[in-house]
């Protein structure tokens, strides 16, 4: 017997190729792709330093597949993750398929999620990119939104960051329907509406004294 022969037409695939009716044009006036350029340099009045300017950009396009409904539901100010029929697990980050060995990596069903979770681990961001500089000292969460196996990233807002605490309750706050873009940016974390900061300790102390620092710079940034 001859061995099959792999082509583009009987090639196996998991999933039919999507149609999208509405092509959309984002190239608009706004975004300019120059690829990768070097744009100019600069170089100090001793001669003795050079600054090199690389301008990188390029319009990418991720499709979210299997996943699409949790990036959907953002922008429906819901929060979808993924449930195995055979035992019950559920994921925030979504998975398609379960990873408990006994399930067979057995595909999982869409389930709609609390807007509630708790802190799983967390740090404090003493430095940022351009882009969020004004926001620091930024408390950074893993937290696991309702019963999930498994933690997802976000801001945690509305806290001084020596308060946090390990296993705190957390709500999930959305940014006006207007403004979502169905990327996890759309919401952040928030201590949930009854909750009080325990006392000051030594531990508390220690970090405040840390932070004090990055918010007086930050009140000079303009
Ligand atoms: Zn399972």
């Amino acid at each position: 017997m001859s061995p099959e022969v792999i082509t583009k037409k009987n090639k196996k695939k998991f999933a039919e190729e999507p149609i999208f009716t509405e092509k959309k044009q984002y190239r608009g006036e706004g975004v300019k792709e120059t690829g990768l350029a070097f744009v100019g340099h600069e170089i100090s009045e001793d001669g003795n330093a050079m600054n090199q300017f690389l301008h990188y950009d390029q319009l990418y396009t991720i499709r979210h597949g299997k996943n699409s409904r949790f990036f959907k539901g953002l922008l429906e100010g819901k929060i979808f993750g993924t449930q195995c029929p055979k035992c019950g697990d559920t994921w925030v980050p979504v998975r398609t398929h379960c990873w408990n060995l006994d399930c067979n990596l057995q595909k999982t069903e869409w389930i709609e999620m609390p807007l509630t979770a708790k802190v799983h681990t967390w740090t404090i961001a003493g430095w940022s990119g351009r882009s969020s500089l004004k926001r620091l000292p930024i408390v950074l969460v893993y937290a696991v939104i309702g019963e999930s196996k498994v933690a997802i990233a976000n801001e945690l807002h509305n806290i001084d960051p020596w308060d946090v605490e390990f296993g705190m309750n957390l709500k999930i706050v959305f940014k006006p329907k207007d403004e979502r873009i169905g990327a996890v940016t759309d919401f952040h974390f928030e201590p949930e509406d009854d909750w009080k900061p325990s006392p000051m300790n030594k531990e508390k102390k220690r970090i405040k004294e840390l932070v004090g620092p990055v918010y007086e710079w930050v009140k000079t940034l303009k």
